[in-house]
């Protein structure tokens, strides 16, 4: 008997506090952590960089399978408050990936089945390895869909936007509040409805709403499933 490899897959959507609790919960058990959603926007930067258009699905495909994405944990020099960091043809790109020029153009480019087949591949290679929290929109439907623990998390429009809001504040940006919910609208209803791969939780994943919650009650309600649903590995 083959068994699932040790994935925790956690979806939802933008600001939904996946990357937070991710990365909290990977740490716990110690984990690799992987936010799929940076592979989509590196690519997207690449597509910008170069000047495609990124709703052309051939060039853009194109870029998708020929760019070499890293990601990994951030060197002592590189410590500035980032969760990782991300390196796209060997260039540090960890925070150029989060500008609203990429949150305007990433749905178009996580749109083409080209650029999917290209990201899901890395991502079901790193999956297979397992010991895994892997975080995005379509992680528990199409990239591991036999993960033993999949989480589907949300939080109301507003929250999720007021969260935003303040991490670009902390982070020194300016950015108007209004336009922040309304682009955020926009791109939720997009992935949702696109035709590969829309955003939707798995039939079997445990909805989990951050709405009113606070970042720990929300890790350690994922910790107790993980507890009950993963295999303990082998001691003494
Ligand atoms: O999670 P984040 O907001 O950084 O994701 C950016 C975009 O990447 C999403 O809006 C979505 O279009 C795309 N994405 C995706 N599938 C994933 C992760 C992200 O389509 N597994």
């Amino acid at each position: 008997m083959t068994e699932s490899p040790q994935v925790i897959t956690i979806d939802g959507p933008a600001a939904s506090g996946k990357s937070t609790i991710g990365k909290l919960v990977a740490e716990r058990l110690g984990f690799v952590y992987l936010d799929t959603g940076a592979m989509y926007r590196a690519v997207t930067l690449a597509a910008l960089q170069r000047g495609v258009d990124t709703n052309d699905a051939m060039a853009v495909s194109d870029i998708a399978r020929h760019v070499r994405l890293d990601l990994r944990t951030p060197t002592l020099e590189e410590a500035d408050g980032r969760q990782y960091t991300v390196l796209l043809d060997g260039e540090d790109v960890t925070w150029e990936i989060r500008a609203p020029r990429v949150d305007r153009h990433v749905s178009a480019v996580a749109a083409h089945g080209g650029v999917r087949e290209a990201m899901v591949a890395q991502q079901q290679r790193i999956g297979q390895q397992g010991a895994v929290v892997m975080v995005g929109r379509d992680i528990g439907t199409v990239v591991m869909p036999d993960a033993p623990l999949k989480i589907y998390l949300d939080a109301s429009l507003e929250e999720r936007a007021h969260r935003r809001y303040l991490e670009a504040v902390a982070r020194g940006e300016r950015l108007d509040y209004e336009q922040l919910l309304a682009a955020m609208r926009k791109r939720d209803a997009y992935d949702g409805s696109r035709d590969h791969s829309p955003m939707r939780a798995a039939a079997d994943a445990i909805q989990l709403s951050s709405t009113g919650l606070s970042i720990s009650e929300v890790v350690d309600a994922v910790l107790v499933l993980a507890a009950e649903r993963l295999r303990r590995p082998v001691t003494g």
